[in-house]
């Protein structure tokens, strides 16, 4: 890989298997990476471990950016997810104040917590998950991961089977087109007429989101990509009971679960897919874009 990030601190906080793949490959691009609640990276050293956040600022190594996982926090600020067991990392106003107005802080989604502790240290945000390249590249590995959890959850081939894909954004398309490769009769629903022209292009049929209601066929499995609640009790109703529901919008998802088990429908929340069905792939997709995503941001500073 290109030495892009020679002369770079980079602060990693915790993660899962895809950050640590993501930091051999920012180390293998020449930044400077220091870890936080990860194993050491034997063969890499400009890897290099930071025992403890500690409660001094200076425990904190100069960084000129900080990664937080895609994964992000809980609502309290608390990193979801660090390899290490036991180590806590949260991202609050005590840890942010530590760095130097300005720094750009990556994380997959910043909740209120994280945005408004950075805001008043001046910490500058950018979350990955929003990120074109990466959203479209992380697309690949999540419809892989939506389509494993059909395969294994449908009691008939995806080959021929009714498939629905409701939102047609960088998700769905991608749905829509591993679908047909597989041989699914697809229909595709979304509120962009433009959208659904470009469903209607790859081969799929198409239904008018606000028409889903009044839609006369039957569905074998309906992947949801759209996170607002559009699969209301009185749309789940009208399915029949083995309909497979499979929902990766982010959390709460798009879907009223409580109707739909009311009603004897199986539905799925299934969140982090990337890091569960390819995370060696989604790491180096965060390694290969967030070197662009740094430089820039220092650009501009
Ligand atoms: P995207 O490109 O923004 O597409 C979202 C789709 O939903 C678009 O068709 C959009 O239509 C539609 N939509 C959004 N709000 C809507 C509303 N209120 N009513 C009707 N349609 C609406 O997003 P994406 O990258 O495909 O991601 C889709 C969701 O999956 C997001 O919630 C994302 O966080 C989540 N995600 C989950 C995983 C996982 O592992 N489970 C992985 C990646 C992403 P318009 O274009 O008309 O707004």
């Amino acid at each position: 890989m290109q030495a892009t990030l020679e002369g770079i601190r980079i602060l990693v906080l915790g993660g899962d298997q895809r950050e640590v793949e993501m930091v051999r490959c920012l180390a293998e691009q020449g930044g400077e990476i220091y870890t936080v609640g990860h194993r050491p990276y034997p063969g890499y050293a400009n890897v290099v471990p930071v025992e403890s956040l500690g409660p001094f600022p200076e425990a904190v190594p100069r960084a000129d950016a900080v990664v937080a996982p895609m994964s992000h926090t809980d609502s309290t600020g608390k990193v979801r997810s660090v390899p290490v067991e036991g180590v806590t990392i949260r991202l609050d106003g005590l840890l942010l104040q530590r760095f130097p107005p300005g720094t750009p802080l990556f994380i997959g989604k910043a909740l209120p917590v994280v945005k408004e502790a950075a805001a008043k240290r001046g910490i500058r945000v950018f979350e990955t998950a929003e990120d074109d390249e990466i959203a479209i590249l992380n697309s690949i590995p999540t419809a892989e991961g939506a389509i494993q959890i059909a395969m294994e959850e449908l009691p008939v081939t995806l080959h021929g089977s009714r498939s629905l894909v409701v939102g047609l954004g960088r998700c769905g398309l991608t749905l829509v087109r591993m679908l047909l490769g597989l041989g699914a009769k697809v229909a595709a629903a979304a509120r962009s007429r433009a959208q659904l022209a470009r469903a209607k292009e790859m081969g799929a049929d198409t239904i008018a989101l606000e028409a889903l209601g009044e839609a006369k066929a039957a569905f074998d499995v309906v992947f949801n990509t759209v996170p607002a609640l559009i699969l209301t009790r009185k749309l789940l109703e009208k399915m029949p009971k083995d309909t497979l529901i499979i929902d990766i919008a982010s959390s709460p998802g798009g879907v009223d679960f409580t109707a739909a088990a009311d009603l004897g429908i199986k539905a799925i929340l299934a969140p982090g897919l990337p890091g569960k069905a390819a995370p060696i792939t989604a790491g180096r997709i965060l390694g290969r874009c967030l070197p662009r995503m740094i430089l820039s941001a220092l650009s501009q500073h």
